[in-house]
């Protein structure tokens, strides 16, 4: 599963860039910042490569075995980490 954290992308287009087989793509969409961030488009030709999530430079995705945790659960881990 890849899993692309909008929020933190900056929309450098580098994991579009990097990935060999096409999985990601600018989805059109901004985020609360205004800036335009990937999605995926081709989840089943990801190899695991890792290329998208070595040199994405705000850490902003993740690939795993292991499904994308859903949104509301993500905002609540997100908010039980908060100082
Ligand atoms: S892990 Fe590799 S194949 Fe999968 S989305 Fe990232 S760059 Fe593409
Ligand atoms: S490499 Fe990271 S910051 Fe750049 S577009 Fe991809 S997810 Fe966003």
């Amino acid at each position: 599963m890849v899993y692309v954290d909008r929020e933190a992308c900056k929309g450098c287009g580098i994991c579009i860039a990097l990935c060999p087989v096409d999985v990601l793509a600018f989805s059109g969409a901004l985020n609360q910042r205004g800036v335009a961030y990937p999605e995926v488009v081709a989840a089943e030709r990801c190899t695991g490569c890792q290329n998208c999530v070595v040199y994405c430079p705000d850490f902003a995705v993740v690939v795993t075995g292991e499904p994308a945790p859903e949104p509301d659960a993500r905002e609540a881990r997100l908010d039980s980490a908060c100082c």
